[in-house]
């Protein structure tokens, strides 16, 4: 039975290590919203193999390195249910009786659709999968009748997505049934990878959540600066330096004397890069401790994740059968 809280869902997906921009963008948000409300967070591998059908047998243990970093982030499986979505069998389910509620047309003019396959030089992902993924989407949230999803602005029109799908449904089935889910607003927290393009796994420019020290600092070192400052004697411009678009985020209090450092030429890059690895050391080291620790005991990680099934698993069961129900479909 629920707990009374809102009901929040969200997932990511586990196609590789987590990245700062996925802990800034999602998980430090998690860890926050596992007190205010009933949180279900989705190992989304279904979602994952619409991109990664040919590393198929890879899923299984990013899903498992995952959930390590969930939980050495700070997600609390007593706070909290972790769970993976191929483990619930009505995610696909609830997915196909939502589809043959969706136009084909709904989907075709989705914007991040069309995008996606654009972009993607490396995978073919025209697939039909693919094309139904905001259905699936509407489904993992729907199966949990989740009230509110944690979404950044720029997500917002997939959210409006499972509105209509949800809505469509009320409409067929009668009433209420399904929650029109709720945008709780997270602070969109922009961050650059390393080469200063969009921080992702295939630009080969991120930085892991789990870092290792020699690591971090060479990649720290290999940070992009302002071009313009080629000698420690002359003024630099922070604001086109990817070193101080970290600084913003990772030493808000050091930001002042960071910059008047640069622009009178006080400092070179090198000690700003140092003072700023120390920084990220410092939210980094926690974290990668933890995380060894669930790798090195993946018994208790396998356990916590059939748990999560299980109430996973519970919650599903109980709302499929009040949908069948309404659907005159048991
Ligand atoms: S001193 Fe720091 S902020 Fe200024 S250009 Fe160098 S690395 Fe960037």
């Amino acid at each position: 039975m629920s707990s009374g809280k809102g009901v929040i869902l969200s997932g990511m997906r586990p196609t590789g290590r987590l990245h700062l921009g996925n802990y800034l963008g999602a998980l430090k948000n998690w860890v926050k919203l596992q007190d205010e409300y009933e949180c279900f967070f989705l190992i989304a591998d279904w979602h994952a193999l619409m991109s990664e059908y040919e590393r198929a047998d890879r899923l299984r243990e990013n899903s498992l390195d995952m959930l390590c970093v969930w939980l050495a982030s700070g997600l609390d499986p007593e706070r909290c249910v972790m769970f993976r979505q191929s483990d619930i069998c009505q995610h696909l389910e609830l997915f196909f009786i939502l589809s043959a509620l969706t136009p084909v047309s709904w989907l075709e003019r989705c914007p991040t659709y069309k995008e996606a396959v654009e972009n993607s030089s490396t995978k073919d992902i025209a697939n039909y999968a693919f094309l139904g993924y905001p259905a699936l989407q509407a489904a993992d949230i729907a199966l949990y009748r989740a009230g509110h999803v944690p979404v950044g602005v720029d997500q917002l029109p997939h959210l409006e997505f499972t509105r209509e799908i949800v809505r469509r449904f009320n409409n067929f089935y009668g009433g209420d049934l399904i929650p029109e889910p709720e945008p709780v607003l997270t602070e969109v927290v922009k961050l650059s990878g390393t080469d200063s393009r969009k921080m992702s796994k295939s630009y080969g420019n991120t930085i892991l959540i789990t870092e290792e020290p020699k690591e971090l600092s060479r990649k720290i070192n290999s940070m992009v600066t302002d071009p313009g400052r080629a000698r420690a004697s002359d003024p630099g411009n922070p604001e086109i330096c990817t070193v101080f678009e970290y600084h913003k985020i990772f030493s808000p209090e050091a930001l002042p004397a960071v910059e008047s450092a640069c622009r009178n030429a006080e400092r070179g890059c090198v000690a700003c890069k140092k003072e700023l690895g120390l920084n990220l050391e410092k939210l980094i080291s926690p974290i990668r401790e933890k995380y060894l620790y669930y790798k090195e005991n993946s018994d208790k990680v396998t356990k916590i994740l059939e748990e999560g099934n299980s109430r996973a698993s519970s919650r599903a069961r109980e709302n499929m059968r009040i949908f069948r129900k309404a659907m005159r479909y048991e």
